[in-house]
Protein backbone atom coordinates (compact mmCIF):
# COMPACT_ATOMS: atom_id res chain seq x y z
CA UNK A 1 0.00 0.00 0.00
CA UNK A 2 1.16 3.49 -0.75
CA UNK A 3 2.82 5.60 1.64
CA UNK A 4 0.75 9.11 0.70
CA UNK A 5 -1.56 9.65 3.14
CA UNK A 6 -4.62 10.44 0.09
CA UNK A 7 -4.17 6.90 -0.98
CA UNK A 8 -4.14 5.01 2.15
CA UNK A 9 -6.62 6.63 3.93
CA UNK A 10 -9.34 5.85 0.30
CA UNK A 11 -8.45 2.34 0.32
CA UNK A 12 -9.59 -0.53 2.97
CA UNK A 13 -9.05 -4.27 3.51
CA UNK A 14 -11.04 -6.25 2.08
CA UNK A 15 -14.35 -7.45 3.18
CA UNK A 16 -15.88 -10.60 2.51
CA UNK A 17 -18.77 -8.48 0.46
CA UNK A 18 -16.36 -6.63 -1.48
CA UNK A 19 -18.70 -3.46 -0.07
CA UNK A 20 -16.62 -0.15 -1.30
CA UNK A 21 -17.40 0.96 2.32
CA UNK A 22 -16.63 -1.07 5.38
CA UNK A 23 -19.44 -2.75 7.18
CA UNK A 24 -19.81 -1.95 11.00
CA UNK A 25 -19.79 -5.20 12.65
CA UNK A 26 -21.80 -4.19 15.61
CA UNK A 27 -22.00 -7.19 17.67
CA UNK A 28 -20.25 -7.97 21.36
CA UNK A 29 -18.93 -11.06 20.97
CA UNK A 30 -18.01 -13.73 18.08
CA UNK A 31 -19.42 -17.56 17.77
CA UNK A 32 -16.38 -20.85 17.20
CA UNK A 33 -17.20 -23.48 15.36
CA UNK A 34 -15.81 -25.89 17.77
CA UNK A 35 -13.86 -26.00 20.64
CA UNK A 36 -10.53 -26.78 19.12
CA UNK A 37 -11.32 -23.61 17.46
CA UNK A 38 -12.13 -21.53 20.39
CA UNK A 39 -8.84 -23.15 22.05
CA UNK A 40 -6.78 -22.06 18.97
CA UNK A 41 -7.36 -18.75 19.15
CA UNK A 42 -6.61 -18.71 23.52
CA UNK A 43 -3.93 -19.92 22.38
CA UNK A 44 -2.81 -17.64 19.87
CA UNK A 45 -2.36 -19.56 17.32
CA UNK A 46 -5.33 -17.74 15.15
CA UNK A 47 -6.04 -13.80 15.32
CA UNK A 48 -10.08 -13.64 14.98
CA UNK A 49 -11.70 -11.62 17.18
CA UNK A 50 -13.65 -13.11 20.43
CA UNK A 51 -15.29 -10.12 22.10
CA UNK A 52 -15.41 -6.22 21.05
CA UNK A 53 -14.07 -5.17 23.99
CA UNK A 54 -10.92 -6.79 22.69
CA UNK A 55 -10.78 -6.32 18.89
CA UNK A 56 -13.58 -5.44 16.63
CA UNK A 57 -13.18 -5.41 12.90
CA UNK A 58 -14.67 -2.34 12.44
CA UNK A 59 -12.22 -0.66 14.86
CA UNK A 60 -9.47 -2.49 14.06
CA UNK A 61 -9.92 -1.17 10.44
CA UNK A 62 -9.06 2.59 12.17
CA UNK A 63 -6.36 1.23 14.15
CA UNK A 64 -4.14 -0.01 11.16
CA UNK A 65 -4.94 3.26 9.25
CA UNK A 66 -3.46 5.04 12.18
CA UNK A 67 -0.66 2.63 12.71
CA UNK A 68 0.29 3.23 9.11
CA UNK A 69 -0.64 6.78 9.50
CA UNK A 70 1.61 7.63 12.36
CA UNK A 71 4.42 5.07 11.17
CA UNK A 72 3.82 3.23 14.19
CA UNK A 73 3.61 -1.01 14.43
CA UNK A 74 0.12 -0.49 15.83
CA UNK A 75 -2.37 1.49 17.32
CA UNK A 76 -4.89 1.07 19.98
CA UNK A 77 -8.32 3.14 19.57
CA UNK A 78 -10.74 4.78 22.72
CA UNK A 79 -13.38 5.84 23.63
CA UNK A 80 -11.86 8.89 24.21
CA UNK A 81 -8.97 10.98 23.83
CA UNK A 82 -8.60 11.12 27.88
CA UNK A 83 -9.11 7.32 28.04
CA UNK A 84 -6.34 7.45 25.07
CA UNK A 85 -3.74 9.35 27.21
CA UNK A 86 -4.62 7.76 30.51
CA UNK A 87 -4.46 4.42 29.34
CA UNK A 88 -0.90 5.00 27.14
CA UNK A 89 0.51 6.91 30.77
CA UNK A 90 -0.92 3.82 32.67
CA UNK A 91 0.85 1.34 31.11
CA UNK A 92 4.73 2.95 31.70
CA UNK A 93 4.06 4.49 35.08
CA UNK A 94 4.28 2.96 38.82
CA UNK A 95 3.67 4.36 42.39
CA UNK A 96 6.54 5.94 43.07
CA UNK A 97 7.60 7.49 39.63
CA UNK A 98 8.03 11.09 38.53
CA UNK A 99 6.78 12.18 35.09
CA UNK A 100 8.17 15.04 33.44
CA UNK A 101 5.28 17.51 31.30
CA UNK A 102 5.41 20.45 29.55
CA UNK A 103 3.66 23.19 31.31
CA UNK A 104 0.69 24.01 28.86
CA UNK A 105 -0.32 21.01 28.26
CA UNK A 106 -4.14 20.07 27.77
CA UNK A 107 -5.94 21.09 30.50
CA UNK A 108 -7.58 17.93 31.34
CA UNK A 109 -4.01 15.99 31.12
CA UNK A 110 -2.72 18.04 33.76
CA UNK A 111 -5.87 17.48 35.61
CA UNK A 112 -5.53 13.89 35.35
CA UNK A 113 -1.81 13.96 36.73
CA UNK A 114 -2.90 16.27 39.61
CA UNK A 115 -6.21 14.87 40.82
CA UNK A 116 -5.76 10.86 39.83
CA UNK A 117 -2.11 10.24 39.43
CA UNK A 118 -0.76 11.57 42.78
CA UNK A 119 -3.44 9.38 44.34
CA UNK A 120 -1.37 6.22 42.74
CA UNK A 121 1.92 7.69 44.09
CA UNK A 122 3.05 9.07 40.82
CA UNK A 123 4.50 12.46 40.71
CA UNK A 124 4.37 14.97 37.76
CA UNK A 125 7.01 18.40 37.49
CA UNK A 126 5.69 20.91 34.89
CA UNK A 127 8.87 22.50 32.99
CA UNK A 128 8.46 25.17 29.41
CA UNK A 129 8.23 22.88 26.49
CA UNK A 130 10.18 25.82 24.73
CA UNK A 131 12.85 24.88 27.61
CA UNK A 132 14.76 22.14 25.58
CA UNK A 133 17.71 22.16 28.20
CA UNK A 134 16.08 22.60 31.75
CA UNK A 135 13.51 19.64 30.09
CA UNK A 136 16.79 17.40 29.21
CA UNK A 137 18.01 18.13 32.98
CA UNK A 138 15.26 17.00 34.88
CA UNK A 139 15.00 13.16 33.09
CA UNK A 140 17.69 11.99 35.13
CA UNK A 141 15.32 9.78 37.51
CA UNK A 142 11.90 10.32 34.98
CA UNK A 143 9.81 7.51 34.30
CA UNK A 144 8.06 9.46 31.56
CA UNK A 145 8.33 12.73 29.48
CA UNK A 146 5.33 13.97 28.67
CA UNK A 147 4.70 16.53 25.39
CA UNK A 148 2.22 18.35 23.70
CA UNK A 149 2.93 20.08 20.39
CA UNK A 150 1.56 22.43 19.80
CA UNK A 151 0.60 22.97 22.53
CA UNK A 152 -2.97 24.17 23.79
CA UNK A 153 -3.56 27.56 23.80
CA UNK A 154 0.22 28.85 23.74
CA UNK A 155 0.61 26.52 20.45
CA UNK A 156 4.32 26.24 21.49
CA UNK A 157 6.38 23.88 19.97
CA UNK A 158 8.91 21.23 21.54
CA UNK A 159 12.63 20.15 19.83
CA UNK A 160 11.12 16.38 19.47
CA UNK A 161 14.45 14.59 17.89
CA UNK A 162 16.45 16.53 20.56
CA UNK A 163 14.30 15.31 23.78
CA UNK A 164 13.48 12.09 22.53
CA UNK A 165 17.19 11.04 22.23
CA UNK A 166 18.41 12.66 25.23
CA UNK A 167 15.27 10.70 27.33
CA UNK A 168 16.15 7.35 25.24
CA UNK A 169 19.64 7.43 26.56
CA UNK A 170 17.97 8.13 30.53
CA UNK A 171 15.70 5.09 29.65
CA UNK A 172 13.18 7.37 29.56
CA UNK A 173 9.69 6.83 28.14
CA UNK A 174 8.27 9.70 25.56
CA UNK A 175 4.88 9.89 25.06
CA UNK A 176 3.38 13.17 22.97
CA UNK A 177 -0.04 14.61 22.34
CA UNK A 178 -0.41 15.09 18.48
CA UNK A 179 -4.12 16.20 18.24
CA UNK A 180 -3.07 19.36 17.01
CA UNK A 181 -0.52 18.55 14.33
CA UNK A 182 -2.36 15.29 13.16
CA UNK A 183 0.08 12.84 11.46
CA UNK A 184 -0.73 14.74 8.30
CA UNK A 185 1.42 17.56 9.68
CA UNK A 186 3.85 15.64 12.14
CA UNK A 187 4.89 12.28 12.75
CA UNK A 188 6.57 12.03 16.09
CA UNK A 189 7.37 8.17 15.85
CA UNK A 190 10.23 9.24 12.95
CA UNK A 191 11.65 11.69 15.30
CA UNK A 192 12.49 9.08 18.31
CA UNK A 193 9.14 9.79 20.29
CA UNK A 194 8.05 6.11 21.56
CA UNK A 195 3.96 6.87 22.14
CA UNK A 196 1.93 9.06 20.21
CA UNK A 197 -1.99 10.26 21.65
CA UNK A 198 -4.50 11.56 19.69
CA UNK A 199 -8.09 13.22 20.79
CA UNK A 200 -9.54 11.61 17.59
CA UNK A 201 -12.68 13.98 18.40
CA UNK A 202 -11.01 16.52 16.77
CA UNK A 203 -9.47 16.57 13.19
CA UNK A 204 -9.29 13.02 12.89
CA UNK A 205 -12.86 12.75 13.04
CA UNK A 206 -13.40 16.57 11.41
CA UNK A 207 -16.88 16.50 11.59
CA UNK A 208 -17.68 17.22 15.68
CA UNK A 209 -20.12 14.17 15.59
CA UNK A 210 -17.43 11.73 17.48
CA UNK A 211 -15.49 11.66 20.71
CA UNK A 212 -12.47 9.22 20.62
CA UNK A 213 -9.02 8.91 20.79
CA UNK A 214 -6.10 6.72 19.63
CA UNK A 215 -2.72 5.58 20.47
CA UNK A 216 -0.02 4.80 18.13
CA UNK A 217 3.98 3.02 18.66
CA UNK A 218 6.14 0.28 18.58
CA UNK A 219 5.27 -3.05 19.37
CA UNK A 220 7.23 -3.48 22.99
CA UNK A 221 4.95 -0.15 23.82
CA UNK A 222 1.52 -1.27 22.53
CA UNK A 223 2.19 -4.44 24.19
CA UNK A 224 2.06 -3.21 27.36
CA UNK A 225 -0.75 -0.86 26.71
CA UNK A 226 -2.43 -4.19 25.29
CA UNK A 227 -1.36 -5.95 28.61
CA UNK A 228 -1.98 -3.24 31.03
CA UNK A 229 -4.10 -0.76 30.73
CA UNK A 230 -6.28 -1.21 27.75
CA UNK A 231 -8.24 -4.48 28.42
CA UNK A 232 -8.72 -3.37 32.25
CA UNK A 233 -9.82 0.01 31.78
CA UNK A 234 -12.15 -0.61 29.38
CA UNK A 235 -12.84 2.49 27.34
CA UNK A 236 -12.76 0.88 24.20
CA UNK A 237 -14.27 2.79 21.29
CA UNK A 238 -17.94 1.59 19.37
CA UNK A 239 -17.76 -0.06 16.21
CA UNK A 240 -20.28 3.00 15.01
CA UNK A 241 -17.98 5.70 15.61
CA UNK A 242 -14.92 4.04 14.64
CA UNK A 243 -16.84 3.55 11.11
CA UNK A 244 -17.74 7.40 11.44
CA UNK A 245 -13.51 7.64 11.97
CA UNK A 246 -12.84 5.82 8.83
CA UNK A 247 -15.17 8.03 6.82
CA UNK A 248 -13.83 11.36 8.58
CA UNK A 249 -10.32 10.14 7.91
CA UNK A 250 -10.94 9.67 4.53
CA UNK A 251 -10.56 13.57 3.69
CA UNK A 252 -8.13 14.20 6.31
CA UNK A 253 -5.63 15.48 4.05
CA UNK A 254 -7.52 17.60 2.29
CA UNK A 255 -9.29 19.13 4.92
CA UNK A 256 -6.23 20.16 6.86
CA UNK A 257 -4.74 21.92 3.38
CA UNK A 258 -8.07 23.49 2.75
CA UNK A 259 -8.28 24.87 6.61
CA UNK A 260 -4.86 26.09 6.66
CA UNK A 261 -4.88 28.10 3.32
CA UNK A 262 -7.92 29.91 4.56
CA UNK A 263 -6.32 30.16 8.30
CA UNK A 264 -2.96 31.62 6.96
CA UNK A 265 -4.98 34.28 5.14
CA UNK A 266 -6.87 35.33 8.35
CA UNK A 267 -3.36 35.62 10.46
CA UNK A 268 -1.51 37.79 7.70
CA UNK A 269 -4.43 40.16 8.53
CA UNK A 270 -5.21 39.49 12.16
CA UNK A 271 -1.33 40.16 12.64
CA UNK A 272 -1.67 43.70 11.31
CA UNK A 273 -4.79 44.51 13.40
CA UNK A 274 -4.53 47.19 15.08
CA UNK A 275 -7.15 45.61 18.23
CA UNK A 276 -4.71 42.35 18.20
CA UNK A 277 -1.70 42.53 20.10
CA UNK A 278 -0.52 38.85 19.97
CA UNK A 279 -0.93 36.29 17.24
CA UNK A 280 -0.14 32.56 19.13
CA UNK A 281 0.38 29.65 16.50
CA UNK A 282 3.55 28.00 15.05
CA UNK A 283 3.52 30.18 11.80
CA UNK A 284 3.87 33.21 13.80
CA UNK A 285 6.20 32.06 16.51
CA UNK A 286 8.03 28.99 15.49
CA UNK A 287 9.64 27.93 18.54
CA UNK A 288 12.20 24.96 18.95
CA UNK A 289 9.40 22.45 17.35
CA UNK A 290 8.98 23.95 14.05
CA UNK A 291 11.90 21.48 11.92
CA UNK A 292 9.18 18.84 12.77
CA UNK A 293 6.10 20.32 11.27
CA UNK A 294 5.71 19.70 7.72
CA UNK A 295 2.06 21.96 7.41
CA UNK A 296 -0.25 23.64 9.92
CA UNK A 297 -3.15 23.48 11.34
CA UNK A 298 -6.47 25.77 11.96
CA UNK A 299 -6.46 26.17 15.34
CA UNK A 300 -4.63 29.76 16.96
CA UNK A 301 -4.43 32.02 19.93
CA UNK A 302 -5.42 35.86 19.38
CA UNK A 303 -4.49 37.79 22.47
CA UNK A 304 -6.74 41.60 21.85
CA UNK A 305 -4.99 44.86 22.86
CA UNK A 306 -5.52 46.30 26.79
CA UNK A 307 -9.25 47.47 27.05
CA UNK A 308 -10.69 45.59 24.37
CA UNK A 309 -13.92 44.24 25.30
CA UNK A 310 -13.05 40.50 25.37
CA UNK A 311 -16.96 39.64 25.65
CA UNK A 312 -17.94 41.79 23.28
CA UNK A 313 -15.60 40.23 20.51
CA UNK A 314 -17.37 37.07 21.33
CA UNK A 315 -20.91 37.79 21.37
CA UNK A 316 -20.59 39.69 17.86
CA UNK A 317 -18.71 36.93 15.65
CA UNK A 318 -21.74 34.67 14.28
CA UNK A 319 -19.89 32.47 12.02
CA UNK A 320 -17.39 31.55 14.89
CA UNK A 321 -19.72 29.52 17.14
CA UNK A 322 -19.21 29.82 20.97
CA UNK A 323 -17.82 26.34 22.02
CA UNK A 324 -15.40 24.29 23.50
CA UNK A 325 -13.31 21.73 21.06
CA UNK A 326 -12.07 22.64 17.55
CA UNK A 327 -11.38 20.17 14.30
CA UNK A 328 -14.49 19.91 12.97
CA UNK A 329 -16.42 21.62 9.75
CA UNK A 330 -17.29 24.80 12.28
CA UNK A 331 -15.59 27.45 12.91
CA UNK A 332 -15.39 27.88 16.83
CA UNK A 333 -14.37 30.48 19.67
CA UNK A 334 -13.77 30.11 23.47
CA UNK A 335 -12.31 33.07 25.25
CA UNK A 336 -9.58 32.05 27.86
CA UNK A 337 -11.62 33.61 30.55
CA UNK A 338 -14.33 31.17 30.33
CA UNK A 339 -11.49 28.24 30.43
CA UNK A 340 -9.63 29.72 33.26
CA UNK A 341 -13.11 30.07 35.41
CA UNK A 342 -13.38 26.31 34.42
CA UNK A 343 -9.75 25.86 35.63
CA UNK A 344 -8.37 23.58 38.30
CA UNK A 345 -9.00 25.87 41.05
CA UNK A 346 -6.92 28.01 43.55
CA UNK A 347 -4.62 25.18 43.82
CA UNK A 348 -3.62 24.79 40.27
CA UNK A 349 -0.10 24.71 39.98
CA UNK A 350 -0.31 26.40 36.17
CA UNK A 351 -2.53 28.96 34.12
CA UNK A 352 -2.47 26.87 31.15
CA UNK A 353 -0.38 30.28 29.79
CA UNK A 354 -3.75 32.41 29.66
CA UNK A 355 -4.86 35.50 30.73
CA UNK A 356 -8.31 36.67 29.97
CA UNK A 357 -7.45 38.44 26.75
CA UNK A 358 -6.49 35.83 24.94
CA UNK A 359 -9.33 33.89 23.00
CA UNK A 360 -8.87 30.43 21.15
CA UNK A 361 -10.31 30.52 17.33
CA UNK A 362 -10.82 27.33 15.29
CA UNK A 363 -11.29 28.03 11.55
CA UNK A 364 -13.88 26.04 9.65
CA UNK A 365 -14.56 25.22 6.22
CA UNK A 366 -16.62 28.34 5.80
CA UNK A 367 -15.28 30.79 3.05
CA UNK A 368 -12.05 32.68 4.03
CA UNK A 369 -14.20 36.65 3.21
CA UNK A 370 -17.17 35.68 5.36
CA UNK A 371 -14.87 34.74 8.53
CA UNK A 372 -12.93 37.75 7.79
CA UNK A 373 -15.99 40.18 7.79
CA UNK A 374 -17.03 38.20 11.11
CA UNK A 375 -13.69 38.39 12.59
CA UNK A 376 -13.51 42.17 11.46
CA UNK A 377 -16.83 43.32 12.71
CA UNK A 378 -16.53 41.79 16.04
CA UNK A 379 -13.04 43.41 16.49
CA UNK A 380 -14.50 46.62 15.87
CA UNK A 381 -17.19 46.07 17.77
CA UNK A 382 -14.48 45.66 20.68
CA UNK A 383 -12.35 48.10 20.12
CA UNK A 384 -13.45 50.98 18.53
CA UNK A 385 -10.61 52.95 16.99
CA UNK A 386 -11.19 56.48 18.13
CA UNK A 387 -11.84 59.58 15.45
C1 LIG B 1 -9.66 17.54 23.29
C2 LIG B 1 -8.26 17.21 23.62
C3 LIG B 1 -7.94 16.07 24.37
C4 LIG B 1 -9.00 15.20 25.02
O1 LIG B 1 -9.71 14.49 24.07
P1 LIG B 1 -11.20 13.97 24.30
O2 LIG B 1 -11.50 13.25 23.04
O3 LIG B 1 -12.05 15.17 24.55
O4 LIG B 1 -11.16 13.08 25.50
C5 LIG B 1 -6.61 15.78 24.55
N1 LIG B 1 -5.63 16.55 24.06
C6 LIG B 1 -5.89 17.66 23.36
C7 LIG B 1 -4.77 18.49 22.85
C8 LIG B 1 -7.22 18.03 23.12
O5 LIG B 1 -7.47 19.16 22.44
Amino acid sequence: MSDFPETLLVHDQPNPWQSVVPPIVQTSLFTFKTVEDMEARVRGETTRPVYSRGDNPTVREFERKLAQLECADDARAFSSGMGAISAAILSVVKAGDTVVCVRHVYPDTYRFMEKLLVRLGVKTRYIDGCDTDTLIAALPGTTLLYLESPTSWTMETQDLPKLAAAARAQGVVTIIDNSCATPINQKPLTHGIDLVVHSASKYLSGHSDTVAGVVAGNAQRMAAINDLSYPYLGAKLSPMEGWLLLRGLRTLPMRMAWQWASTQVLLQRLQSHAAVSQVMHPWCQPGPGAACLTGYSSLFTLELVAGADMRKFCNTLTLFQLGVSWGGHESLVVPALVSRAQASGPNSQIDFGITDRMVRLHVGFENTEDLWQDLQNALAAAHPTQP
